[in-house]
């Protein structure tokens, strides 16, 4: 690919949202469906990787799907890009070959964008994929659900989802799936001495400095909520934010943080 093509698209970041922006690479080229309602579009040279995909992203769908008891089917399409370049060009954001995000939806369609395990070795290990592609979801779904705001991802203003509990969420389920990260996020907790401000956890957490205490720190509270409210708790406070009829300033915050 181009540099001068993927400089045009990093420029993008200055006008418009991720979830304006995104565009699949011209090398996504192949396209198949596992069910009605999961697709994938990839390059050719990944086509060997479909049936770990599909036994993945399956296990991931009904994971999601079965903790928010979420009633009826979402459209989801994966684009996995054969090369870290593709992402980036995707994204418009220099990110790593690590990268997993699902940006908004095309045509209805809700969107995940990732590295192939062809080009990324840690996507070829099951659980590690399953969990990536379930904290997709859960974006997905608590987006679904909520009706909270795809597109500025700064919420603090209209009262709508925190980041940090939507992000926090997303790792909890993920760590479900993945016991490796469950035992890592523990094992950070144990070792983390200064956190965040509430304050500063409602909008978009890769807009915090130490973006790495910012995800654990939504992990560990709202990990602390579910254990202390139960999850229906949380499932029906997203409900209620379709009317705006919940007060999120109002959650009881960790004891560090009241
Ligand atoms: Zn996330």
């Amino acid at each position: 690919m181009d540099q001068s093509l993927l400089e045009s698209r990093f420029g993008l970041r200055k006008t418009r949202y991720i979830s304006e922006r995104f565009e699949k690479s011209p090398r996504i080229t192949e396209h198949c469906s596992f069910s009605d309602h999961l697709h994938i579009s990839y390059a050719i040279q990944d086509s060997s990787t479909l049936p770990s995909i599909r036994e993945s992203l399956l296990r991931a769908y009904m994971y999601a799907k079965d903790w928010f008891a979420y009633q009826g089917d979402i459209e989801l399409e994966l684009w996995m890009a054969p090369k870290v370049i593709d992402l980036q060009y995707m994204t418009c954001l220099p990110c790593d070959e690590n990268f997993f995000c699902a940006p908004g939806s095309q045509n209805g369609i809700k969107i995940i964008l990732f590295v192939s395990p062809l080009s990324c070795q840690k996507n070829a290990d099951k659980d590690h994929l399953s969990g990536c592609l379930v904290h997709e979801i859960t974006h997905h779904i608590v987006r679904d659900i909520s009706q909270a705001t795809v597109f500025s991802m700064k919420r603090k203003k209209d009262l709508d989802v925190p980041m940090w509990i939507e992000e926090g969420l997303c790792q909890l389920i993920q760590s479900e799936v993945h016991p490796y990260l469950y035992h890592k996020l523990s094992e950070d907790i144990a070792k983390t001495t200064r956190w965040y401000d509430f304050e500063e956890l409602w909008n978009d957490l890769s807009s915090c400095t130490d973006t790495t205490t910012a995800y654990l720190q939504a992990y560990k509270e709202t990990k602390t909520f579910i254990e202390t409210k139960g999850k229906m708790e949380l499932i029906r406070l997203l409900y209620l934010n379709r009317t705006h009829d919940v007060n999120w300033n109002n959650l009881p915050y960790g004891e560090n943080n009241a």
